[in-house]
């Protein structure tokens, strides 16, 4: 697995939301380096690539606040790479922000700005990689962004498990990724604010571990073990680092 991440990405300056929070990148790679996975560094996505997921006038808008633009096409970049990767063979965790899931065509909240993971997505399909795609999107908030950014595309299939106990939110990923008959790639929407100690109040740290097993498994049985995350939310800093690394090391393998 390779682990795509910046130190550009440590500057809060962008931003005065609960993503941009000082010291939450050093805590989400607080398990994760010094470690067995390499850092490989993005590129920002270019306006061109911009566009396969957002209306010109909405990126134009962003393109006017240059520290948050600057963040936020290197967070697409980031995700843009780790598809790239994982299309090639190479897993991968693209530790990012600003989140992405609630980014639409037009516009985004919740401490989103451009739909990082289905940029990524659209990416690969533009250049005649993939046909279809499968999202598992873990954050405690419905990914509306990213359903909103593919929703033209009928092979891309986005699955956002709700479950009132972790025990039933497992299973209920156990049982739709094992109902999936093919996809070309799976990509995660790895939030972890459904940890039991963040807004979600769900999840423990085994269960990202599962999770992470779960599309592992999944990805080897459809797709030759193409699979790649991007993180969404998670803002219990104590714990984030230890869920990043459960996840990472479910999902590496
Ligand atoms: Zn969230």
């Amino acid at each position: 697995m390779k682990l795509v991440c910046d130190d550009r990405f440590r500057d809060s300056g962008y931003a005065s939301d609960n993503a941009a929070l000082p010291g939450r990148m050093e805590a989400a790679l607080s398990g994760l380096l010094p470690g067995p996975w390499d850092c490989v560094a993005p590129q920002p996505a270019t306006i061109e690539q911009l566009l396969l997921a957002h209306e010109s006038g909405y990126v134009h808008r962003v393109t006017e606040d240059g520290p948050r633009f600057a963040m936020a096409s290197l967070a697409a970049g980031g995700a843009i790479l780790a598809g790239r990767l994982a299309h090639g063979g190479e897993p991968a965790f693209a530790c990012v922000r600003p989140p992405g899931h609630h980014a639409s065509r037009v516009g985004a909240w919740g401490h989103c700005t451009f739909s990082n993971l289905a940029l990524a997505l659209l990416v690969l399909r533009a250049e005649g990689r993939i046909e279809s795609a499968f999202v598992l999107d873990i954050d405690a908030h419905t990914g509306d962004g990213t359903r909103d950014v593919l929703a033209h595309w009928p092979r891309a299939d986005v699955f956002n498990p709700f479950a009132p106990t972790a025990a039933e939110y497992l299973d209920l990923v156990e049982a739709r990724l094992a109902a999936l008959e093919r996809t070309d790639i799976v990509a995660v929407s790895a939030g972890f604010d459904a940890y039991k100690l963040d807004v979600g109040h769900k999840l423990d740290t085994p269960d990202f571990h599962r999770i992470g097993h779960l599309v592992r498994e999944a990805a080897l049985r459809l797709c030759r073990g193409r699979r790649f995350a991007v993180l969404e939310g998670g803002y219990y800093l104590q714990d984030l680092g230890a869920n990043v690394q459960a996840f990472c090391r479910g999902f590496a393998g």
